[in-house]
């Protein structure tokens, strides 16, 4: 008898920190459906969607790459973005937030017009995404910009660099605050984007 254990291609990974680390901002209760629910489900479903093809030997930014506007592909292009989008913006979040720092600091000044800018802009293009999607910091070929994305397009397939992002999917804050996106984008924007993780991002942008 040939018994094969195929291990499947991707796992959840865990959290960089509790699931109520991040409250009152998020609460734990929407931690524990968003990472243990939604995110799961996208790397399950991945899986599903790869065990058996050669997709299932490559790296997840690669799969969101070569997926990305194939309509053929499109249910494997949203989970494995998702997948991608969430725990990059779990590692965007941290309950000790500060403030930009160093040449990103810099960067922030000269292109977006500095950091109390950059938070009103970055709030304000999360609401102004219709439905479902993501708020982004990206540099392009150096250079900031924040941009909004539906569903689950991600800056990363587009060849762009991430630099920081909150979901706006209703599921990241309709428990804690019903419709009011805005409320949801100022907490987070103020107490808890990971700024050294963002410095790190753009500093590896070149
Ligand atoms: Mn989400």
């Amino acid at each position: 008898m040939n018994i094969m254990v195929k291990t499947k291609p991707f796992s959840l990974p865990p959290l960089p920190y509790d699931e109520d680390a991040l409250a009152p901002v998020i609460s734990e209760r929407t931690m524990g459906f968003h990472y243990g629910k939604h995110h799961r489900a996208y790397v399950e479903h991945l899986n599903e969607f790869v065990m058996g093809t050669p997709l299932a030997e490559m790296k997840l930014d690669d799969i969101v790459k070569k997926t990305f506007m194939d309509a053929g592909k499109k249910n494997i292009f949203n989970n494995a973005a998702q997948a991608w989008n969430h725990t990059f913006f779990w590692a965007c979040l941290t309950p000790h937030g500060g403030k930009p720092s160093g040449e990103l600091a810099n960067a922030i000044e000269r292109d977006l017009g500095g950091y109390a800018k950059f938070k009103h802009d970055f709030v304000h293009t999360g609401v102004a995404q219709f439905g479902s999607g993501w708020v982004w910091l990206v540099a392009d070929k150096g250079k900031l910009a924040i941009e909004s994305t539906p569903d689950a397009v991600t800056p990363m397939a587009q060849g762009k660099r991430c630099i920081l992002a909150v979901d706006v999917w209703e599921h990241a804050y309709y428990l804690d605050y019903q419709d009011q996106r805005e409320e949801f984008l100022k907490a987070v924007s103020e107490k808890l984007l990971n700024w050294d993780f963002a410095r790190q991002n753009f500093e590896r942008s070149g």
